[in-house]
């Protein structure tokens, strides 16, 4: 069903993006990949989806905190495919501090890419999507879209953010073959995680494998790290037929952290 469509996954050049892309790419998926990084890395991961996979991936960089750019991005994926089918809006970084010492910069960056990026994206992509009567906007929230935690006061006004904007766009499309959902994932061992727990084990003088456990014991009773895999079938299922009426709503997959 999802054969020969177009999925667009930003942020897709590690981590979670990385997981949604390949798990779309299976699924027969042409993919457009996006993201930070090395450009002989990223060469080679883009040559890699099209050794393993029959459709084809192509990567298009852009900085998605600058708007511009997000409208090359859009412009240049629907040049190639006619249009994205599958948007996952998935991009995003952390800053940790109390809300006194965050540095004004750091909230900008943060909501500038955690949800301003989202909404241009999302905007750039509807009108394609409304013209084929089919889409599917899959946000990568986060369990801080639905609770908060200490010092990360840009990250989750942003993730609430995009749960509220998600709610919005599925209302504007409710009459079509359009949805829109977030996903919300508790703690996956990506890189965003990895800086954060090393961090800890700067401050703490404890070792990386005990911060590690003592961040899942924090939040997570699973006391498991959910994987990008696994947040890549969620995704998945949202584009698939069986989700056609699962619109504006959020889907957890955190181990238990917000069902305390
Ligand atoms: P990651 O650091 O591994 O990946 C982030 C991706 O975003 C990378 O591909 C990076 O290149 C890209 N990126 C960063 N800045 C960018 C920019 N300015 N323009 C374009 N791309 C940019 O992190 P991750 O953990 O895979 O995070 C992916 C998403 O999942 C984020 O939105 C994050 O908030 C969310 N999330 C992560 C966790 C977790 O525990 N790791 C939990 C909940 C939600």
């Amino acid at each position: 069903m999802l054969n020969g469509k177009t999925a667009l996954v930003t942020g897709s050049t590690s981590g979670i993006g990385l997981g949604i892309a390949h798990a779309f790419a299976k699924a027969g998926c042409n993919v457009v990949l996006n993201g930070l990084g090395n450009a002989d890395d990223i060469a080679a991961l883009v040559d890699q989806f099209n050794q393993d996979y029959d459709a084809k991936t192509v990567f298009l960089g852009a900085d998605l905190m600058n708007v511009s750019e997000i409208e090359n991005l859009m412009a240049d994926a629907a040049a190639e495919f006619g249009g994205v089918d599958i948007l996952v809006n998935n991009a995003g970084i952390q800053h940790v501090a109390p809300m006194e010492d965050f540095a004004p910069e750091k909230w900008d960056q943060v909501i500038a890419l955690n949800l301003s990026a989202c909404f241009h994206t999302t905007r750039l992509a509807l009108p394609y999507m409304k013209e084929k009567n089919w889409g599917r906007i899959i946000n990568v929230a986060s369990a801080h879209g639905l609770v908060a935690s200490v010092n990360k006061a840009a990250y989750v006004a942003a993730k609430h953010g995009v749960l509220g904007m998600t709610k919005v766009c599925a209302l504007e499309t409710a009459e079509t073959g359009i949805t829109a959902n977030s996903i919300c994932p508790g703690w996956v061992r990506t890189e965003l995680v990895e800086r954060q727990i090393e961090k800890r084990a700067a401050e703490s003088g404890r070792t990386v494998e005990e911060e590690a456990r003592d961040l899942l014991t924090e939040k997570q009773p699973s006391k498991e790290f959910v994987t990008p895999a696994q947040l890549g079938e969620a995704a998945l299922f949202l584009a698939s037929d069986a989700a056609s009426q699962m619109t504006g709503t959020s889907l957890s997959m955190d181990g238990g952290w917000t069902a305390q």
